[in-house]
Parts: structure tokens; sequence; C-alpha cells
């Protein structure tokens, strides 16, 4: 039987299948590949048997379309965190706590790398006096200007998230943002039964009983699922070289041809198009975190 793996602990699986959901193990060798750590993630396809009640074995994993890697602690290897995923919600909020534009930009260069689709939410806007909703508006024309889906949202108050149902519906999306804003409470709203199942477990994990973190998977409906990364706030550079990172600058794509050098890393050359354009057509504040960006690399 074939089913997607929920969640994950590097020792046993929880696998669901039509609602129903069982524990496994590996069963074998599975190969790992090469710079990796773990051979089963969250959002694997699995294969599994039956042995009795919900106890299973998983004896196949299907072939990724995608997943996220982080560094492993121990060793310069890669720890698989999630696979198959659709899209990535970047949770963010103005206030409480305040989401630098910086961990935005960090967020959606590595969503551009690996060809999955960004969607940066600013939740919490119930909260908000005029002068902050004026700068999340700012923020809103300058993504939507580079044609990046943004919305805002207030998951505790319902305001706009039937909005952002309709972007999660079918698919599978990755959320992440920093502690505080608002990752729990948006998914207690969409994925009301999935949370009763696992509240336990989360328990655990937000009192920080456990050092490594696992990703879990909570079903919104049928085909759409929200997979939570407890402890892992962004993507990290895992295999982006600095000269990666101008590609997923959608804005500087527009001018990089006009640079008088084909190779122009838009810092310090002569006769840049996008340095030109810099507080004109491209903000200021994208360029800055770039350069910031491509330094720690
Ligand atoms: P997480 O750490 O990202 O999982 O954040 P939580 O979901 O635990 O939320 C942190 C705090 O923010 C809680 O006290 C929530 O009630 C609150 N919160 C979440 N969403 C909203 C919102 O839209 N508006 C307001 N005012 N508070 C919110
Ligand atoms: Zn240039």
């Amino acid at each position: 039987m074939k089913g997607i793996v929920i969640k994950s602990t590097g020792k046993w699986y929880k696998v669901e299948i039509d609602n129903l959901i069982y524990n496994c193990v590996l069963k074998g060798k599975f190969k790992i590949e090469n710079k990796l750590t773990n051979p089963i993630t969250s959002g694997d396809y699995v294969d599994i048997k039956i042995n009795e009640g919900d106890n299973a074995t998983i004896y196949n994993v299907y072939k990724r379309n995608n997943f996220i890697i982080r560094k492993s602690n121990r060793n310069n290897k890669g720890h698989i965190i999630s696979s198959n995923i659709d899209q990535i919600l970047i949770l963010c909020s103005i206030k409480e706590p305040y989401t630098k534009i910086n961990f935005i930009d960090r967020c959606l260069i590595s969503a551009k790398y690996y060809e999955i689709k960004p969607i940066i939410v600013f939740n919490k806007i119930d909260i908000l006096n005029d002068k902050e909703k004026k700068y999340i508006d700012k923020i809103v024309e300058k993504y939507s200007d580079i044609n990046f889906k943004i919305l805002k949202i207030s998951a505790k108050k319902n305001l706009n998230t039937k909005n952002l149902l309709k972007e999660l519906n079918n698919k599978k999306t990755l959320i992440i943002g920093n502690s505080g804003v608002g990752k729990s409470t948006l998914i207690n709203h969409y994925c009301k039964k999935s949370k009763q199942k696992t509240n336990l477990v989360s328990q655990k994990t937000k009192k920080g009983k456990q050092t490594t973190t696992f990703s879990e998977i909570f079903k919104i409906n049928k085909n759409s699922y929200l997979f939570d990364t407890p402890g892992f706030k962004e993507f990290i550079f895992f295999e982006i070289e600095k000269n990666d990172v101008k590609y997923t600058y959608p804005e500087f794509i527009k001018y990089s041809h006009k640079c008088k050098f084909n190779n122009c890393n838009h810092t310090n050359e002569p006769e840049c198009a996008v340095k030109k354009n810099v507080g004109e057509k491209i903000w200021i504040k994208r360029y800055n975190n770039y350069l910031s960006i491509i330094n720690t690399l």
C-alpha cells in the first residue's frame, strides 16, 4: 500500500493512507545518498506492509520530486527535512515579532534556487496601527512588482484566511517563519483534526525536550497538506554559491544583460546596469540584502 510519511523521527515513521495513520519502521537497508544522513523524510511516498493493527513496515520509497535539506550539526552532511514540496509559505509579521526583510529575501533566494514557488504571508494584521499598515502595503507593493505572491492575514481573527486557503488547496506547502509569528495558530486553523492527534508530540517539541527537530505534516483536505518544520527557521544555503544568488533576483535579470561584463555580480563592477537602477526600479532594501547575503557565502 502506498502512503505518505507525515512524521519521521529517524527511528520510526508515521505514514498516512486515506486518513489512517500507521506506525512504521524500515525494513532492511535503504540506500542513503552521498551527502545525506537520513533515508526517509516527511513528504516521502512509500510502500508499506501492515504487520499488526497500526504497525507496519516500509519497504520502498519513491523517487522525490524535490527535498529541503539542513546541514547536519554533527558533520558536513545534509539532513533532509521534507520532500515533495509544491510551495513554501514564508510567514511574517510586522509586530510581535518583527520579521526582517532580510529573512524574507533569504527564503526567496532558496525558493527560487530550488524552484519551489514561494508565497509571502504577513500575519497579525489585526494588531497594526496606521503607520504599520502603510509599511506593510509598501512591502506588498515591492514584492508584487517583482511578481511574488504576497498576502496579508490574521490567523487569529480569521481575516483573509479563505483567500490564503485558495492558494493552499491541492498543494503541499512548507511553512517557515520565526517563532511566535503564528505558525501553530495557522496550522490549527486549517488542520483541526490532525493537530489533535499530534498534540502531545508538538507540545513536547515546544518545550524543547527534543533537541533534534523533525518536520511533521498536517492535512488540510484530501490533496492539501501543511508541512511544519519546528526549529527550521529558514533555508540554510546548502548548495547555493555566491554566483548563484544573482539569478534568484527577478528584478536583476531585467537589467543584467545591460551590464558591461556578462559575469557581472552587480557589486563593484563598472557600468553595472543593476546598480544603476537601485533606488529606482530595484528596491534598495533587497539590493542591500543581496550584498549582505553574498558576503556570508
Ligand atoms: P509559532 O511560534 O509561529 O507557532 O506561533 P504561535 O502560533 O504559537 O503564535 C504565537 C502567538 O501569536 C500566540 O499568542 C498567538 O495567539 C498569537 N497570534 C497568532 N496569530 C495571530 C494573529 O493573527 N493576530 C494576533 N493578534 N495574534 C496572533
Ligand atoms: Zn551588474
